[in-house]
C-alpha cells in the first residue's frame, strides 16, 4: 500500500494561483510578464507557472527596499516590537508546517520525512533565535582616556540582495532573512529558479505577519538576469549569497565595483574520517547518511571517506549494503529515504562525473544509475580511488562517496586537509584526545565528531579556503549584517 502523502487543500489552492513577485508589500506581475516553469523532480511534469523577475523589477525591490530602509520603518521600531513580528512569521509557518512542507518537497525532490523533522523546524527556529537577538545586540564603551567618551554602535548595513540555492528551499530562506531582519536591514530575496514556490508562499506569510512595505521583498529569477542585476544594483549595500564556487567568484569580483559587503558560502569536498577506534555501529550510518542525506545535495556533504585500513573491506561491504537498501522513491512518499534529483541538469551533472570516475580507473561498486521515470541517480560508491582523480576533487552535489583507506593520523589529516575546499569534516572515535587534536588539524569551518551535518540556528556555520567566508548562524551571522559605528565625545 502507498503511503503517500494527500497535498494539503492550501497547496493544491496555492498550484493554481499565479506567483508574482512580491515587491514593496504588493503582488506584481514581471515588468515585461515573463514566466518561467517549475517541475517536479519525481515525474518531470510541470508544476506551476511563476513571474520571472527582469532587471526592472529588481530595480523596483531594490527602491522598494532603500526606501523603507531609509524611512526607518523597520530599523527605527522598537526592538521587542521587530521581535514580535519575527515571531508571528516563524508562528504563520508553524501554521502552515505541512503546507510549507510538501511545497518543497514538490519542488526539490526532497522526502517529505526530511522536510517535517530537519528543514522546516530549522527554517522557523531560526526566526524564533534571531528574534531574540533583536534586543540583544550591543556595542561597546571605549576607555580611552577620562577626558573622551568613545563608544560603539552596530548599525545595520542597509539593503541586502540575498541569493539562495534549491537544495533547502526554505531553510535556506530563513538562514539568510532572520538575522538581516533581526540587524534591522531590508531585504531582496532571490531564491533559486529550480524551487520557486516556498519562497512565494513565505512572501504570504510575510504580508500576513505585517512586516512593514518594503522590508522585504521576494522575487523569483534567474541568477544570471535578476541575481545579476542584484549584484550589480548600486544601492544594494551587501549580497549574501549560497551557492557554487564558481558563481560565487563571479559574485565577489562583481561586487567590489560598488565595494559591496559580500559573504559566500559556497561548496565542499568534505572528508569524513573514521579513526581506528570508531564505534563502527555509529561511525558507519553516521558516514553514508553525511553524504547520502538529501539525495548528496548538501554543500557540507561527507563526500571523501577516509577509513582506517584495518577496517576498510568491513566498512565498504557494509557502506554497500546501505546504498542498495536506500528506499528511492517519489519524496511525497512517507516511506521514502532519497528523493530524486532537483533537475534533469542535476542528473545528468552526476551521472557524468560517475562516468568520469569509471573512465579515471576508479571502481564502482555500486549506483550511479538513473531510473526510467523522474531525476533520480541511485547511491554510488566508489574505491580504487586516488586523492587526484576527479571525483576526490570536484563537488559533485549528488548521492556519490568515495570511500579510501589510510595509515596513518598525519596522512589521513594531511590528505583530508589536501582540498581547496573547506566547509565540514567529520571525523569518529572513541578517543577524547584524537577527537580533539584531529579537529584542530582539519581546515574547515564546521568539524564534526561522532556526528555530522548537523546545524543549529546558535551555531556558527561557514567555510575555509574556496568554501567561502562570512559565517551563517549564531551571533558571528549578526556581524555580516552590521557596520561598526565609533562615536567619539570630546569632553574636555
Ligand atoms: P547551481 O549550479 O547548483 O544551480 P548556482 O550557484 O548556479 O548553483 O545557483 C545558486 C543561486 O545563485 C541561484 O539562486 C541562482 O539563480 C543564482 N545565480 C546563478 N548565477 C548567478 C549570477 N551570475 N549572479 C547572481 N546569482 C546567480
Amino acid at each position: 500500500m502507498s503511503a503517500k502523502v494527500l497535498l494539503h487543500p492550501k497547496v493544491t489552492d496555492f498550484l493554481q494561483e499565479p506567483k508574482k513577485l512580491f515587491i514593496n508589500g504588493q503582488w506584481q506581475e514581471s515588468a515585461d510578464g515573463r514566466t518561467f516553469e517549475t517541475t517536479n523532480p519525481a515525474t518531470g511534469e510541470v508544476l506551476a507557472t511563476i513571474f520571472e523577475a527582469g532587471p526592472k523589477d529588481v530595480d523596483l525591490a531594490v527602491e522598494a527596499a532603500s526606501k523603507a530602509f531609509e524611512e526607518g520603518s523597520w530599523t527605527e521600531m522598537s526592538a521587542s516590537e521587530r521581535s514580535r513580528i519575527m515571531h508571528k512569521l516563524a508562528d504563520l509557518m508553524e501554521r502552515d508546517f505541512e503546507v510549507l512542507a510538501q511545497l518543497d518537497t514538490l519542488d526539490n525532490g526532497k522526502p517529505i520525512s526530511e522536510m517535517r523533522s530537519a528543514d522546516l523546524p530549522n527554517a522557523i527556529e531560526q526566526l524564533r533565535y534571531f528574534a531574540g537577538w533583536t534586543t540583544k545586540m550591543t556595542g561597546q564603551t571605549v576607555p580611552i582616556s577620562p577626558n573622551s567618551f568613545n563608544y560603539t554602535v552596530h548599525e545595520p548595513v542597509g539593503v541586502v540582495g540575498q541569493i539562495i540555492p534549491w537544495n533547502f528551499p526554505i531553510m535556506m530562506a530563513l538562514w539568510k532573512i532572520a538575522p538581516a531582519l533581526a540587524t534591522g536591514c531590508t531585504i531582496i530575496l532571490k531564491p533559486a529558479e529550480q524551487t520557486p514556490l516556498s519562497a512565494v508562499y513565505l512572501a504570504k506569510l510575510v504580508e500576513e505577519a505585517g512586516f512593514p512595505k518594503g522590508v522585504v521583498n521576494i522575487i523569483n529569477g534567474f541568477g544570471k538576469v535578476a541575481g545579476d542585476a542584484l549584484v550589480k544594483h548600486p544601492k544594494v549595500n551587501k549580497i549574501a549569497f549560497t551557492g557554487s564556487t564558481p558563481v560565487g567568484q563571479s559574485i565577489m569580483k562583481e561586487a567590489a565595483n560598488t565595494m559591496k559587503r559580500v559573504t559566500l558560502e559556497l561548496g565542499g569536498k568534505s572528508p569524513n574520517i573514521i579513526l581506528p577506534d570508531a564505534d563502527l555501529d555509529k561511525a558507519i550510518p553516521g558516514v553514508f547518511n553525511g553524504i547520502m542525506a538529501n539525495q548528496g545535495e548538501v554543500c557540507c556533504a561527507g563526500s571523501r571517506v577516509f577509513v582506517h585500513e584495518s577496517m576498510y573491506e568491513m566498512v565498504v561491504d557494509r557502506l554497500v549494503e546501505f546504498a542498495n537498501n536506500v528506499k528511492l522513491g517519489d519524496g511525497l512518499d512517507e516511506e521514502t529515504k532519497m528523493g530524486p534529483l532537483v533537475s534533469e541538469r542535476q542528473q545528468t551533472i552526476v551521472t557524468s562525473y560517475v562516468k568520469k570516475g569509471v573512465e579515471e580507473g576508479a571502481n564502482l561498486l555500486c549506483g550511479g544509475k538513473e531510473l526510467d521515470k523522474g531525476y533520480y541517480v541511485t547511491p554510488a560508491v566508489f574505491v580504487d580511488v586516488e586523492d587526484d582523480m576527479t571525483i576526490a576533487k570536484e563537488e559533485i552535489f549528488g548521492p556519490v562517496v568515495v570511500v579510501m583507506p589510510y595509515k596513518t593520523i598525519d596522512e589521513v589529516v594531511e590528505r583530508a586537509n589536501n582540498s581547496q575546499f573547506g566547509l565540514g569534516a567529520g571525523i569518529w572515535t572513541e578517543n577524547l584526545k584524537d577527537a580533539h587534536t584531529v579537529s584542530r588539524k582539519l581546515k574547515a569551518g564546521s568539524v564534526w565528531v561522532n556526528t555530522y551535518n548537523v546545524t543549529d540556528p546558535a551555531v556558527p556555520f561557514g567555510g575555509y579556503k574556496q568554501s567561502g567566508f562570512g559565517r551563517e548562524m549564531g551571533s558571528y551571522a549578526l556581524e555580516n549584517y552590521t557596520e561598526v559605528k565609533n562615536i567619539w565625545i570630546n569632553l574636555e
